[in-house]
């Protein structure tokens, strides 16, 4: 079939009533229907769904969706559903079907009027499907929240991990994989697992320049301080995220007990009650759900002024989804985390007991979490540059909208720590991570040092006229710069790109600022 811009935009209006594409949906549509493969990334909101509905929509066939979830597969369903006479339109192939149900799924797909068809990753194994799919036209497969099959995403699913050779089995049809989850190991993880590394790729920009970032250091009074930053936001709506359901409960009846229209929502409650905070927080019955992370998926409330975090989360993606909440109509969005590195340590806890690479993981997505929260550059050009983009923070959109750029630290001149710092990284054969660097430069020894003689060498604590935390600050700013890059593969060990090599030759001006120190000890707890 071809396929003209013109009949694309009559598509657009016709079946979503939309007289405009999003961002990057008209071109990633156009290689669908073209037969590539293709990988999209777009923030959560970035109307990804779209940009497999409207070619599976306007293509012969059925087009397969893989989606890890029940309830947002059905979401779309019945909206699909809601443009067509035929209900056959859309499917969920799921295991709460009889037979009956698979029976007339199988029909339709058979009679052809059912243009997309939604599956868990789990019923995808079953024989049975894929005897049947196998002798059906299929126009293509959707992979949607593609990250599940990344253990560096924060959402691993290892069904998703089977997803290539089964669609192989099914046909040699395009594959789609579509994400919210922007680091650079994350997308080659996908790319490779599906077998699409050739795929045409498409990035949106992760900038939400209407969110404005702050983190506070979390001190015995944060329930004052929550109460009263709420308070700023009179019949307004907000979500506030605590890592226990005990928490979620207590935080809750707090604010309830000073007068602010508040709920519970966690995994704990049963589903009625939930469903029930969950319509009261959206018919605004109720301003503030405080909830763990089971609220939000699919929560697309577009006037949430304020996502709290009582807790800091597991990871950068967790904190940049779970803050993705928050103005999403474009209007004001504060985000505001309260941080402690005692919440690291309690995070930390959870992940002992697991396999030694998902600890490690864990620890090194943790480490970033850190960084973030004890940061004094630019939140937002430290975040994007966590997902791999690039940020002018003078120019840049929303720019000032976070608390270390409205109340910048004082910057110092740090050429000659720089270059000090990369020619360690360099005398140790950039085989070390953070910590190891911090402590040869401040001279402090530890089995590893020791088992490899750093601690003989000349250089050993070349850098103790500052402490570990200036030079853990230093090693944020400079990687954020590009003068060292980090190996994520060896979950952080740190290395020198040709412009850190450049600079050991050449040192320009180079200006810091020192980070924030939190805790109580006067001392970064990273460096025992
Ligand atoms: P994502 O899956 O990327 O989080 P969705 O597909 O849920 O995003 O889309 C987010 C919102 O944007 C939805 O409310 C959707 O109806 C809307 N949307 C998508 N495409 C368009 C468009 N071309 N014009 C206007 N609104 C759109």
């Amino acid at each position: 079939m071809r396929v003209t811009n013109l009949n694309l935009h009559d598509a657009l209006k016709q079946y979503f009533g939309f007289s405009k594409f999003k961002g990057l949906q008209e071109d990633v549509i156009k290689s669908i229907i073209n037969k590539e493969d293709v990988f999209v990334i777009m923030p959560t909101g970035g109307g990804k769904s779209l940009c497999y509905q409207l070619p599976a929509l306007i293509q012969e066939g059925t087009a397969i969706v893989v989606s890890p979830l029940i309830a947002l597969m059905k979401n779309q369903v019945d909206a699909i559903r809601g443009i067509s006479e035929d209900e056959g339109i859309a499917h969920v192939l799921n295991s709460s079907l009889n037979k009956g149900d698979v029976a007339r799924v199988m029909n339709d797909i058979k009679r052809g009027v059912t243009k997309l068809l939604y599956v868990a990753p789990e019923s995808l194994t079953k024989e049975e499907y894929i005897d049947f799919l196998k002798t059906q036209k299929i126009s293509f497969v959707a992979i949607d929240e593609a990250h599940c099959i990344s253990e560096w995403g924060h959402d691993f699913r290892p069904e998703y991990r089977n997803l290539k050779n089964i669609i192989k089995r099914i046909d040699n049809v395009p594959i789609i994989g579509l994400t919210a989850t922007a680091t650079p190991k994350v997308q080659e993880d996908i790319l490779k697992n599906l077998g699409i590394t050739n795929a045409t790729t498409y990035k949106a920009s992760f900038n939400r320049p209407n969110l404005f970032y702050e983190v506070r250091p979390k001190t015995k009074d944060v329930e004052k301080d929550i109460i009263r930053f709420v308070r700023r936001f009179k019949d307004k709506s907000g979500i506030i995220y605590c890592l226990s359901r005990k928490k979620v409960e207590e935080i809750a009846q707090v604010l309830q007990v000073n007068g602010i229209k508040a709920l519970p929502y966690h995994a704990g409650l049963d589903g009625k009650t939930r469903a029930k905070h969950q319509d009261m927080f959206l018919m605004e019955d109720v301003d503030v759900v405080v909830a763990t992370i089971a609220f939000g998926m699919g929560i697309d409330k577009p006037d949430v002024r304020f996502v709290i975090h009582h807790d800091i989360p597991k990871s950068l993606e967790s904190y940049y989804q779970e803050t993705g909440r928050g103005g999403r109509d474009g209007g004001e969005g504060h985000c505001l985390a309260f941080y402690s590195y005692k919440d690291i340590e309690k995070l930390e806890k959870f992940l002992s007991g697991k396999p030694v690479a998902e600890q490690e993981i864990g620890h090194a997505l943790l480490q970033e979490v850190v960084s973030y929260a004890e940061t004094s550059m630019s939140r937002r050009k430290f975040l994007l540059h966590y997902f791999g983009e690039e940020f002018d923070e003078v120019n840049g959109e929303g720019a000032d909208m976070d608390d270390n750029v409205r109340n910048p630290k004082k910057k110092v001149e740090a050429k000659n720590e720089v270059k000090i710092l990369l020619e360690i990284i360099r005398d140790t054969k950039e085989e070390y991570k953070s910590k190891e660097i911090v402590n040869t430069l401040i001279g402090k020894s530890n089995a590893l040092l020791k088992s490899r003689r750093t601690d003989e060498q000349a250089y050993f604590g070349i850098g103790k006229n500052k402490d570990a935390a200036f030079w853990m600050a230093l090693i944020r700013q400079v990687l954020v710069a590009g003068y060292i890059t980090k190996e994520i593969e060896q979950y952080g060990v740190l290395k020198l790109p040709k412009k850190g090599l450049d600079f050991i030759e050449n040192p320009t001006s180079f200006m810091m600022s020192e980070d924030h120190v939190y805790n109580d000890d006067n001392d970064t707890s990273i460096i025992t």
